[in-house]
């Protein structure tokens, strides 16, 4: 929903009540300064944030410090099947391209291999950024770019949530079930290739049938319980 002028003056100026408030409280007699917001106090995740600050505060990057060297899309192994490119997905975030981005496929394709963040000069961790753009594209309500990409990503998480790690065979079955199932597969020929490459998995051991929690499954969860609470 496009915010109207009258909303967003309204809500610049509660933001400036809230921040001189802030400041009042934080500056003693005295001071030559006076003391800065918390960050957190001083961003509301809304839709009136613009789009770069709300990925900058989910992902922890300063999306902002990119200067469109390209470094990063020309070390990116996956650019040949992304729609759009890892410099251009940062410049539309600048530029408040928030549907385009969200509904690209590049941000469901983006493998997490960190190649682009060692690259960058600016030490931006685009990884990090397509991360929080996943998180903000499954809240947003947009159709989604790549439906079997984010639904394998679904699956593979809910595997690492429930054991602590992947589940080989459980997230298989979820992401078969969620993708299309097995009738879809039947049709688009995949079933007799996924059939074989499973065979030849569990005769290497690579298959168990059931699944092996690892200790720290508790402490993995809460991650995933904090991470909801920040996306
Ligand atoms: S490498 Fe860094 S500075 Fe260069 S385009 Fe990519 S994100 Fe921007
Ligand atoms: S982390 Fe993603 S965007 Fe960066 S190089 Fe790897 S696949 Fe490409």
């Amino acid at each position: 929903m496009t915010a109207t002028s009258e909303e967003l003056k309204k809500d610049e100026a509660a933001s400036v009540e809230a921040v001189s408030s802030q400041t009042e409280e934080g500056s003693g007699a005295g001071d030559d300064k006076p003391a800065r917001p918390e960050a957190s106090k001083r961003y509301k995740l809304s839709e009136l944030t613009p789009f770069s600050d709300i990925i900058s505060e989910i992902s922890g990057e300063t999306i902002n410090n990119c200067y469109q060297c390209k470094k990063c899309s020309n070390g990116c192994p996956i650019t040949y099947a992304m729609d759009i490119q890892p410099h251009q997905v940062i410049k539309m975030i600048q530029l408040g391209m928030e549907k385009e981005v969200l509904t690209s496929k590049t941000i469901w394709l983006c493998a997490a291999c960190e190649t682009c963040g060692t690259r960058c000069p600016n030490e931006i961790k685009l990884a990090d950024m397509m991360d929080a753009l996943r998180q903000r594209a499954e809240k947003s309500g947009y159709s989604v770019g790549s439906k079997r990409a984010s639904v394998f990503h679904r699956a593979f998480l809910s595997s690492v949530e429930k054991y602590g790690r992947v589940y080989e065979l459980g997230m298989m079955r979820e992401f078969t079930l969620k993708a299309g199932g097995v009738i879809g597969k039947v049709f688009d020929g995949t079933l007799i290739k996924d059939a074989k490459l499973g065979l030849t998995m569990k005769k290497k051991g690579k298959l168990p049938l059931t699944a092996d929690k690892i200790k720290g499954t508790g402490e993995v969860k809460e991650i995933f319980k904090n991470s909801q609470k920040k996306g």
